[in-house]
């Protein structure tokens, strides 16, 4: 088989037909402006020139963890020997300021705790709960599911059950990593594989709910291992169709003992995004997520077919363990004035995407 041109790329694209794996490796090939402007069509046919981002606060409630993921900076180890778990009512004290902040989400993603117990873990969502009914509780990755399952001899049936019971809402798209089983052996061993994560979103959806996916990319992985990934998502959506947003997260590179020899250009990641947006095109939303893109590279994906900047955050603790500069979060003010300068119209939106607040300027 030839591989397939540039001109019946384009051509492909501006029909809206769908492209195989060949063709999404081969998209790599085209400069960068061409791409941008294929991702930007598709983008500003569905949303104009909105620009999504939430109210959110992230919580990160410990950071002790059985597994030994190598590009991980934020668990506690030899290099990071602070280990700490929060107390629900720290947990609680943390939901009960963002809220009062204006948050309408909180986002709860920890490590993998052995001594810490299901009932923490679940106890800390049915608190938030019961405080605050319409507060969002984003919370808990299929590798914190799986783990969970696994240390109590639960199914993910099971798992899932208990979940909603205790008031998750929605699932964020962590611990996807890199799909490629070769890759992901070699970067996060006996972590969740490939298929369970999968698998793990795939009953979650068919509860009728909605989680993100996210990649983890500019480390090991080879442009055909990115593309892999966005395939296997996209026929899992075309599946279940409960994913709202692809998440593409550069690789950080501090304070890990992940060996990178070359890092991505601003180029390289520009088209990442460009691609998803091409690729992916059964998942409505991309999301530039700034802590780890950083805010210009992301406020320029706006050009190359994101329409989703996360939000202000207000702290987090997993990337900037790695080097990211995001440990206090962006000021609501500041999103709206970079997301208005860079020519866009910011959208604050719930954790579903219903538009709450459309900030004219
Ligand atoms: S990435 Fe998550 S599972 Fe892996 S070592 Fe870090 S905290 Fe643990």
């Amino acid at each position: 088989m030839t591989a397939p041109n540039e001109r019946e790329l384009i051509e492909k694209i501006e029909a809206g037909e769908r492209l195989n794996r060949e063709e999404g490796t081969a998209l790599y090939g085209l400069d960068l402006l061409t791409l941008g402007e294929l991702a930007s069509r598709i983008r500003e046919g569905r949303y104009g020139r909105k620009s999504y981002f939430n109210i959110n606060r992230h919580i990160n409630p410990t950071n002790v963890c059985k597994d030994v993921c190598k590009f991980c900076a934020y668990s506690a180890s030899r290099k990071n020997p602070n280990q700490y778990t929060m107390s629900h009512e720290e947990i609680l004290a943390i939901a009960a300021e963002a809220r009062e902040r204006g948050a309408k989400e909180v986002h709860i993603v920890s490590a993998h705790n052995p001594e810490a117990g299901i009932d923490w873990y679940l106890g800390a969502f049915r608190k938030i709960k019961e405080a605050f009914p319409d507060l969002h509780v984003k919370a808990l990755t299929a590798a914190e599911v799986n783990f969970l399952a696994r240390e109590n001899g639960l199914s993910y049936e099971e798992m899932i059950d208990l979940m909603i019971e205790s008031g998750v809402d929605s699932m964020p798209g962590g611990g996807a990593e890199i799909f490629d089983e070769e890759v992901r052996d070699y970067i996060c061993k006996g972590k969740v594989s490939s298929e369970e994560w999968l698998e793990i979103h795939r009953l979650w959806h068919r509860r009728g709910r909605q989680s993100n996916a996210t990649m983890l990319f500019g480390h090991v992985e080879k442009r055909e291992h990115r593309i892999d990934h966005m395939l296997r998502l996209r026929e899992l959506q075309e599946e279940t169709g409960g994913f709202n947003a692809f998440i593409p997260l550069v690789y950080q590179r501090e304070n890990n003992f992940l060996r990178v020899e070359e890092f991505p250009t601003a180029q390289e990641i520009l088209k990442t995004y460009a691609i998803s947006r091409i690729l992916l095109d059964n998942i409505p939303h991309l999301k530039a997520y700034w802590v780890t893109s950083t805010v210009g590279l992301a406020l320029l994906a706006q050009e190359f077919g994101a329409d989703d900047l996360d939000g202000t955050i207000q702290k987090e603790s997993i990337q900037s363990a790695a080097g990211a500069a995001s440990a206090s979060g962006m000021p609501l003010e500041d999103f709206v004035a970079l997301i208005h300068n860079s020519g866009f119209l910011p959208v604050e939106r719930d954790s579903l995407y219903h538009e709450l607040n459309v900030y004219e300027g």
